[in-house]
């Protein structure tokens, strides 16, 4: 990952081989892959997100921190920060155009 860009509601990250995610932070609160939200991972260690986050579309991220070389961890506005999301997770929701 190269950068991550933050937008009003959205943000676009940009990866080492230029490709780009784009993805809305209510997208990305309700993707919250961590146990809490419902988050589940397969036997192949793919992590989904949860199902019981309801969509906030006034949600914001507040700030975030690089986990190691494989993900990223958002700060939400409503005070959730427990989702580590992994790049390849990120590269897998991105919104469709
Ligand atoms: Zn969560």
């Amino acid at each position: 990952m190269k950068t991550i860009k933050f937008f009003s509601d959205i943000l676009i990250i940009t990866w080492d081989n230029e490709s780009e995610t784009i993805i809305s932070y209510a997208d990305l609160r309700k993707l919250c892959p961590c146990a809490m939200c419902g988050g589940e991972s397969d036997v192949l260690g793919n992590v989904y997100g949860g199902t019981s986050v309801a969509l906030n579309k006034e949600i914001k991220i507040l700030k975030y921190n690089r986990i190691g070389h494989y993900g990223v961890q958002f700060y939400f506005s409503d005070g959730h920060k427990d989702g580590i999301y992994t790049f390849d997770f990120l590269k897998k929701h991105q919104k469709q155009n």
